[in-house]
Formats: structure tokens, sequence, C-alpha cells
């Protein structure tokens, strides 16, 4: 389960993307950085991403994207949560704020969004990170 600041961020504004477009270099750099960590289902996770699209974009001016993987013969993931692995990025020298980045998969299995969120709810002011800077969570069973 998402711990309750997570799910306050689901009441997202979707723009749909139509045709889906591919993830562009950083968004993708992102999502394999997450892929990097270990958890159950990850290894299915990085195939899917193959034939990923990015199908909606939040409006309010952050990052996050709504994924849809497109490849019907796509193995679904075995993951043991909606949210299997996140991020955060330690507070910046000029807001002492970290972003978090979260990995959401649907309740079949499937690569399904990439938020991003701030502690102070300002969203919209959120660049898409330096991969490096993530620092990688996995949290326990
Ligand atoms: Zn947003």
């Amino acid at each position: 389960m998402c711990p309750p600041q997570n799910r306050m961020t689901k009441n997202l504004n979707w723009k749909p993307i139509n045709p889906p477009r591919n993830l562009r270099p950083d968004e993708l750099a992102i999502v394999n950085k997450l892929l990097s960590a270990a958890f159950p289902g990850q290894g299915d996770l990085v195939q899917q991403i193959k034939s990923t699209k990015v199908i909606s974009e939040c409006q309010c001016g952050c990052p996050s994207i709504g994924l849809k993987v497109l490849d019907q013969g796509a193995k679904p993931a075995e993951v043991h949560k909606s949210v299997p692995v996140e991020a955060q990025v330690p507070p910046m020298a000029e807001f002492k704020l970290s972003t978090h980045v979260l990995l959401h998969v649907d309740s079949k299995g499937f690569l399904d969004e990439l938020e991003f969120y701030r502690d102070d709810g300002e969203n919209r002011l959120i660049k898409i990170p330096d991969p490096e800077s993530l620092e990688l969570i996995v949290l326990p069973e």
C-alpha cells in the first residue's frame, strides 16, 4: 500500500496523449534507474519497458506520466505491491524538500505510471531529476 502522502497525489488531472509517444530519454533514464533495484517482478518490468508508451501526462506541470505496455504478449510482472520501487531525491540546496519518484504497476502486473511529487505538494515545480541523484527505495514486504 502507498503511504498516505502518495495517495493524496492520485487526483491527477491527466491529459491523454494520442497517439501514445515513446518515453523521452530523461524519462526512460529514470525508469531504468528505478528498475535497477532488486524486487519481485523486476525482471518482467524490465522486459515490459521495451514496449511501453506514454499515454497521458499530468496537466499540473509536474513530469508525471501515464504508461501503457503495448505488447499484448508481454508477461505480467508478479510484483507484490502496486508501487514495487520508488526513489527520493535528497533536498536540493535551493529548497529543503525531497522530491519523490514512484513507479506504479496496475492490478494486472503492467507498468502504469511514473509519478513525481514533492513533500510540499508544489509538484508543478518539479524538474526531472538526474537519475544519479535518485536514492532507490524498496519497501519491505
Ligand atoms: Zn502533476
